[in-house]
């Protein structure tokens, strides 16, 4: 499989996370509970970094939530739950930064959002005061343009450039500069206060698919320092998740893109965990990075009119994602794997045979049995009520058949013990 080339880019080290510079594009999420809420957030990050979030951002608003930062640390930590956390930070982010030194000191990364650090006189010291207490604690930055906050002066000087030209531009493309401009001179200004260049992470968020991606080339084409890629304000549910991977797919097609949020709206009550997943399918769909084995199931059709193979299809992926924490501490390559659910024999045999493992459930009026294939060989046929229980068998001998063990089992952190604790 031909993968797009990715694009050079100076390297950023999170805590002990690699961003840019060829690493593996890294997978972010954010919380949303009071970080003051010293519980609430550790739980919350805790499950954001076991579904397999690599960085998470806390927002950090006021004294209460600056003052949690480090205990949250120390109480992730105790858990073995090493991720960064990244502070978000607006307004008031160099006041909160210098009467917490330990919040800056717990934390792995600063977001600035150029538009939200101070108005007229006032924004130029901010910025160095925020700039300065990255250089002092070595904490890299994301200069991070949002166009619901895009700085109103810099817009207005675009504005008035555009008004000089023998053909001005669409305001909508003197605004898409503007987004690009801001990150571009904030991070030229950040290393002129000391930053080294390669602490300086961009992203210039939008909530229109075309607008990311004319954004994102733009900014390609001009810089190296690694890019965060997200749609902000992205939606909820399938126009949430068809809106972010509609706009992401494109530019990491391009080799465009570092690391990335999906920026999902949670039903009420809804599972935050969500955001993580969405963005790991949309980089092992590219092919871009493997997290767990695919399985590869067919919609279904007036062929296959029971529900059946819905329920083996949804039991098979419960079953791989319940158990890779522990298949990827014991066998090397797991995730790579795809195993088939295929609802009758129009395509089922040759789909299956694709997979590493595959089965092609009989359809309405088939045979009631279900041959299982095996690396492209059909091993055996199941039948009778337990074929779903059968399967998980297979897929189970499989895996231990074909994968290497570790040597040494991994110790993975973000496991949780039977009892609910960490190792
Ligand atoms: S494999 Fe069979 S059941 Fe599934 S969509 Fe194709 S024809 Fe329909």
């Amino acid at each position: 499989m031909a993968l797009p080339l990715r694009r050079h880019s100076l390297q950023a080290h999170i805590g002990g996370v690699a961003v840019g510079g060829g690493a593996p594009i890294v997978v972010q999420s954010m919380t949303n509970t009071d970080t003051a809420d010293i519980d609430a957030t550790v739980a919350q990050v805790a499950a954001l970094a076991r579904a397999g979030s690599e960085l998470v951002r806390l927002t950090v608003n006021e004294d209460g939530a600056a003052a949690a930062v480090p205990h949250i640390r120390d109480r992730l930590d105790r858990m073995g739950l090493t991720v960064p956390l990244i502070g978000d930070f607006h307004f008031n982010g160099h006041r909160l930064l210098k009467a917490h030194p330990a919040c800056a000191e717990a934390l792995a990364k600063l977001r600035i959002n150029p538009g939200n650090v101070g108005r007229g006189s006032k924004r130029d010291p901010q910025f160095s005061e925020m700039i300065a207490i990255a250089c002092r604690y070595g904490k890299p930055v994301r200069i991070g343009v949002n166009w619901g906050s895009l700085d109103q002066e810099l817009l207005t000087r675009l504005m008035d450039e555009n008004n000089l030209r023998a053909e001005p531009w669409d305001t909508m493309d003197v605004v898409r500069e503007a987004i690009v401009v801001s990150a571009l001179e904030n991070a030229a200004r950040a290393v002129e206060l000391g930053l080294p260049r390669h602490h300086i992470i961009l992203s210039a968020k939008v909530s229109g698919v075309q607008d990311l991606i004319t954004i994102y080339r733009k900014l390609a084409a001009r810089c190296d320092y690694p890019l965060h890629l997200g749609l902000t304000e992205a939606g909820m549910g399938s126009k949430g998740i068809v809106a972010s991977t509609a706009a992401m797919a494109v530019v990491l097609q391009e080799g465009i893109g570092d690391t990335l949020r999906v920026s999902l709206t949670p039903e009420p009550g809804g599972d935050r965990t969500r955001e993580v997943i969405v963005a790991q399918e949309i980089l092992q769909t590219l092919g871009l990075r493997a997290f767990l084995p695919m399985v590869v199931a067919c919609p279904g059709c007036g062929r296959t009119t029971s529900t059946y193979f819905q329920e083996l299809a949804q039991s098979i992926q419960s079953h791989i994602r319940h158990r890779m924490p522990q298949w990827r501490r014991e066998f090397v390559g797991v995730e790579l794997m795809t195993v088939a659910v295929m609802g009758c024999v129009v395509n089922g045999p040759g789909e299956s045979k694709h997979a590493n493992i595959g089965i092609s459930l009989p359809g309405t009026g088939e045979r009631p049995v279900a041959p299982v294939y095996e690396d492209g060989a059909k091993t055996v046929t199941l039948k009778g009520e337990q074929i779903a229980t059968e399967f998980q068998a297979l897929v189970e001998a499989y895996v231990a058949r074909t994968y290497p063990r570790l040597e040494t089992p991994a110790l993975d952190t973000t496991l949780p013990q039977a009892d609910g604790s960490n190792p």
